[in-house]
């Protein structure tokens, strides 16, 4: 059994680019293009030990300051159907059985 009750949860409203300043807001146009990065630096990072590491940027400015590095695929490029096209279990382990290991043992 399970006993439900309401609790108020904390939610982004509104997201502001930290290099351009654009905003958008929760439901509107643009919010879903808004990238948010946000890691705990490690043992030794050039941040500071265990820092906290925060940036808010629209697609424009994440194009802008790292376009040149970030890999862009198609849709039809991370589909399943394309990466199950891309599974060949003569290369890939052979786990499925074959039509010869079909029949009675
Ligand atoms: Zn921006």
């Amino acid at each position: 059994m399970q006993l439900r009750t309401m609790e108020a949860v904390s939610v982004v409203h509104q997201i502001r680019c930290d290099r351009c300043g654009k905003k958008a807001e929760r439901g509107g146009l643009g919010f879903a293009e808004m990238m948010s990065i946000s890691f705990d630096a490690g043992y030794g990072s050039i941040f500071g030990d265990g820092n906290r590491v925060e940036v808010d940027l629209c697609e424009a400015c994440l194009r802008d300051t790292l376009g040149a590095w970030l890999r862009v695929r198609t849709v039809a490029d991370t589909s399943l159907a394309t990466k199950l096209a891309a599974f060949k279990p003569e290369v890939h382990g052979g786990e499925f059985p074959s039509s010869q290991s079909a029949g009675p043992v």
